[in-house]
């Protein structure tokens, strides 16, 4: 077994490393306190080849792979876990239309989402289907006369859904077939009958906006349905097994940043006179920080690893996913910790490290959907 990166993994580390010590870290608290979206970071990831990472070079990709990815997302959720989430959810677009897209589609979307400084979404959650998603009820009838889908129906909680410039939307062409029928569309914005509607105000993640879609006789050509009609849960499904490796890097990367703020502070912070360093019950909890990142890295990029090598990746991402995530949220609360009173203000990344660590259990899948996926491919 051979753990090593290889150089050009490495060099991409000290790129996406750099990139997110000069132009992420400095925007990390202002977008969270501003609840701003991070127009200017997102264009200068495509301008350096981040946004199309794993996109073929032929459609303007940076040719990459899932490693390629993690590197990046794990890098920059270090940072800032909303700048790691926009990038994250956006390559599922590219992801979406690689894999199941005709070959105008590609050509159209992949450059723009690539390096175009298009920003892609994915729509499935709807406020009556969340874990459930089979239970979505957004429809698609198809008109004869125009050639164009209607739908009809609102999708909650989507990231990035109010800025990207195009979303991949699920929804059913016959409801009465129920989810036999949810069909995936390309959905763009300014499409006649699309709108956004409510702009959720959460705990976290201010800078990754989410967002109520709101379809209102929307017409969708039908040269924009993605794939095959009938197809769309499997899809999802799909897609979702693999953009679960970016929320586990995402999840990596902010125990990183949790512990890196920790060391930091360790340092700095004198009680009894000495540096709070010098005392082993916070050593200890430095202890159990490393040994839970060290433990998520392996998994995160073994599952990246067996992804991009095209093996079978689907339940040890559902296990990388969901370590990850009580990493996250584990070592930002150690992190909190060893922050005393100064962790629980805002004066210090601390409490931003540790509101954006929740959401990591939350979304793409909760922990117990995870624990389902996982038992049963181990139970049948
Ligand atoms: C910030 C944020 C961003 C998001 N971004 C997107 C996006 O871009 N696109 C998108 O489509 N969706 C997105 N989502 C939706 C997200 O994927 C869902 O919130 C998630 O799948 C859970 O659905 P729910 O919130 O309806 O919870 P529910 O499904 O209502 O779950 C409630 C609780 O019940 C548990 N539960 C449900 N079913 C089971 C079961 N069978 N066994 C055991 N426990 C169960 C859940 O784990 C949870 O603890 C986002 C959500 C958030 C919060």
């Amino acid at each position: 077994m051979d753990f090593k990166f290889t150089e050009a993994q490495l060099a991409l580390q000290s790129v996406a490393r750099e990139f997110a010590e000069k132009e992420v870290q400095p925007l990390a608290d202002i977008i969270d306190k501003e609840h701003r979206y991070p127009a200017e970071t997102f264009a200068k990831m495509a301008e350096i080849g981040f946004n199309g990472i794993c996109t073929p070079v032929e459609y303007g990709g940076s040719g990459g792979n899932d490693i390629d990815k993690v590197i990046i997302i794990e890098e920059i959720a270090k940072k800032c876990a909303s700048t790691a989430a926009i990038l994250s959810v956006h390559t599922i677009f590219a992801a979406g239309i690689l894999k199941f897209g005709t070959e105008a589609q590609k050509k159209k979307y992949l450059p723009l989402m690539a390096g175009g400084g298009w920003l892609g979404a994915f729509a499935l959650t709807e406020p009556n289907a969340g874990s459930d998603a089979a239970a979505a009820r957004t429809s698609a009838i198809y008109d004869e006369k125009t050639g164009e889908y209607v739908l009809n129906g609102t999708k909650c909680f989507i990231s990035g859904g109010g800025k990207a410039n195009a979303l991949i939307v699920f929804a059913l062409t016959d409801p009465s077939k129920g989810i036999k029928s949810l069909t995936g569309f390309i959905v763009e914005k300014g499409m006649p009958g699309f709108s956004i509607g409510k702009i959720e105000n959460k705990m976290g993640l201010h800078g990754s906006e989410t967002v109520e879609l709101i379809f209102d006789n929307c017409r969708v050509p039908k040269e924009n349905m993605l794939g095959k009609e009938g197809k769309g849960f499997s899809y999802a499904m799909m897609l979702l097994d693999g953009a679960r490796i970016g929320i586990a890097a995402q999840g990596l990367g902010i125990a990183e940043g949790a512990l890196d703020e920790s060391i930091k502070y360790m340092h700095e912070r004198v009680q009894f006179g000495k540096p709070i360093a010098a005392l082993q019950g916070i050593q200890w909890y430095i202890a159990d920080m490393v040994t839970k990142i060290q433990a998520a890295k392996w998994l995160v990029f073994y599952a990246a690893y067996l992804k991009s090598a095209g093996e079978n990746f689907g339940t040890i991402a559902a296990m990388a996913k969901y370590n990850s995530s009580i990493c996250a949220r584990e070592v930002a609360n150690l992190g909190l910790q060893i922050h005393g009173g100064y962790g629980y203000m805002n004066d210090y990344p601390m409490e931003r490290i540790y509101r954006d660590a929740k959401i990591t259990e939350i979304y793409e899948g909760t922990s117990e959907i995870h624990k389902l996926v996982i038992s049963r491919a181990v139970l049948g």
